[in-house]
């Protein structure tokens, strides 16, 4: 029989339950006392195997024993027994229903379309989806060493990546790659070829991935978004990303390449 997964936001953080060694999500709202907000759900998901239910409580609290808050970061690198894109996008969904209850063109109340995640405005027929929004990211190598730089950001954990910027209205992509190169470290690309995307829900960024090779310039950073970057050999490297994310991956795959051409 299928399952049925709660996806529940309270304060902005996810309701989980701990099991022995590992985090899952609660299968009833009734023992959460929380069966009062059942016409509130929206349903997200339905298979053979589960079905998937978003409550956003936005600052009300949840007063079992059973459950524990934890940011969508702390899931995300715990690991939890359903997949993190569902609750990726049921947190992207959350955010949208909060802020488009009523119409941005006409002020009216909006209601929920049925068969597709939208908002609709009968007075003036303007219809508003789930904004997602495109990001740039890339690793940039030149044949030897890879780029890597450390974001204002990440000064505490002194942390090393990618560079990754947003993709600004009426821009390419590869427009984009080389901009925000050029703004952050000062240096020219070439090659740029397309490795792989990962949405990244904070708060609905969609990550698109590129390896580039070096094409000219000094490496001279902004000093605002970026305040340091160097070449690494790929034997040699900083302290980088997790593993769950695509700059890793960019990393990872990168520094291979550079291996096999040594
Ligand atoms: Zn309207």
């Amino acid at each position: 029989m299928a399952q049925t997964h709660w996806i529940i936001f309270s304060q902005n953080l996810l309701c989980i339950q701990s099991l022995e060694d590992s985090i899952s999500l609660p299968q009833c709202i009734n023992s959460l006392g929380l069966e009062a907000y059942a016409d509130e759900a929206v349903e997200l998901h339905r298979d053979t195997e589960a079905t998937l239910l978003l409550l956003d409580l936005r600052h009300e609290q949840v007063d079992a024993t059973e459950i524990t808050l934890a940011s969508l970061r702390e899931v995300m690198l715990s690991g939890i027994n359903i997949d993190f894109q569902h609750i990726a996008r049921a947190w992207q969904y959350a955010q949208f229903l909060r802020t488009h209850q009523f119409c941005g063109q006409c002020g009216s109340s909006t209601r929920q379309v049925k068969w597709e995640m939208a908002r609709h405005c009968d007075t003036c027929q303007h219809r508003s989806y789930p904004r997602v929004s495109p990001c740039i990211i890339v690793a940039i190598h030149d044949g030897t060493n890879i780029l890597l730089a450390k974001g204002s950001r990440h000064t505490k954990t002194n942390m090393y990546s990618t560079l990754a910027g947003f993709v600004e209205s009426g821009e390419s992509l590869e427009q984009a790659v080389h901009r925000e190169v050029a703004e952050e470290v000062g240096v020219k690309l070439k090659n740029i070829q397309y490795f792989g995307s990962q949405p990244w829900p904070f708060p609905h960024s969609l990550m698109m991935g590129f390896i580039a090779e070096y094409a000219g310039g000094d490496i001279v950073v902004d000093g605002h978004e970026i305040l340091d970057a160097q070449w690494y050999r790929p034997d040699a490297l900083p302290h980088i990303p997790d593993h769950i994310s695509i700059a890793r991956d960019l990393i990872d795959h990168t520094c291979t390449l550079l291996k096999q051409n040594s």
